[in-house]
């Protein structure tokens, strides 16, 4: 079977200004290694194709996707935090966001690949029901969790975030939901200020809120020990039917913006071990959405161990 890669140029069109993090170049970098690999032509190539807007309407209020078009076409610079930077063009973008992991959705369900990685901007994983926040317009990784459940009729969701950031935009739309287990391993005390440990879910959600927080320093040897201790048998225990992935690169030693400790190497560690068990409980079905990682001289790099290890598991 095959691996996936989703990508369209339309995604350097959002454009978030000199000096911003999260800039077009973070996938310009990732294109230029992944195509610089010998392995490039053996992935499966695709590009988003249109969706209705109701599957975004199944996380965010319609309120705010209005809200989030019209702010973006009157030219307004930032939306809801000075850090959520938009232009002109960045409702399409995040819309081609969107419908570029719908696109691998179908490609996997249709058989056509075994697992993808979706290389979209902007990422999705703090943007919450009705707010932009840290970067993130439309949550991505939620949308598509809800699109398998209510277009595939995918009972059983789980998504790993392993994004050096709490993903609060991503517990908060399933910490009712026993359905959708969310697990988060991120620094932790840091932005955005939530994933203690003590949230677990809630209601008929309690107990498929996993959060693992590390302290600023932890490294490898940290993450191993809560991927077996923790994050791999939590999955065994939920049995879902497919996997999906937060894939940050920001928690790499050398990222700007936070302070854990990972090698390259790592992504493609973490990558074989989720492998190894998506093949045990379903079929291997992985997909990966990219959120954060926001230095331009490693990023490709972490990328590549990523997807490399996606390939080599299909
Ligand atoms: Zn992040």
């Amino acid at each position: 079977m095959l691996t996936g890669l989703l990508y369209h140029n339309d995604y350097l069109k959002h454009e978030t200004g000199v000096m911003h993090p999260e800039n077009p170049q973070r996938l310009s970098v990732i294109m230029k290694a992944l195509k610089e690999a010998q392995w490039f032509s053996g992935l499966q190539h695709f590009q988003p194709e249109s969706y209705d807007l109701k599957w975004i309407q199944t996380i965010h209020s319609e309120n705010y996707i209005r809200r989030v078009k019209k702010s973006c076409l009157d030219g307004a610079s930032t939306l809801d935090c000075p850090d959520v930077a938009i232009c002109r063009a960045s409702f399409e973008v995040a819309c081609l966001a969107v419908n570029g992991c719908l696109t691998l959705a179908d490609a996997l369900m249709r058989g056509d690949i075994a697992n993808g990685f979706a290389a979209v901007r902007p990422p999705g994983h703090h943007a919450g029901n009705h707010t932009a926040m840290g970067f993130c317009l439309f949550n991505n990784i939620a949308i598509l969790a809800r699109y398998l459940q209510n277009h595939y009729h995918l009972k059983k969701v789980f998504i790993l975030d392993w994004d050096v950031h709490h993903g609060n935009g991503t517990q908060h739309a399933f910490e009712e939901d026993a359905n959708v287990y969310y697990t988060s391993l991120h620094q932790y005390p840091f932005y955005p200020g939530s994933g203690h440990e003590s949230e677990r879910g809630q209601k008929e959600g309690l107990g498929t809120t996993l959060n693992i927080p590390m302290d600023a320093g932890a490294g490898d040897t940290e993450y191993k020990d809560a991927f077996e201790k923790k994050v791999l048998p939590a999955i065994g225990k939920f049995h879902p039917d497919i996997v999906l992935i937060s894939a940050g690169f920001d928690a790499h030693r050398d990222d700007p913006l936070a302070e854990i400790c990972l090698s390259t190497d790592m992504f493609g560690w973490m990558t074989s071990r989720i492998c190894q068990k998506a093949e045990e409980l379903c079929e291997g079905r992985i997909l990966s959405v990219l959120e954060g990682g926001y230095n331009l001289d490693i990023l490709g790099a972490c990328v590549s161990a990523h997807v490399n290890m996606l390939q080599n598991r299909s």
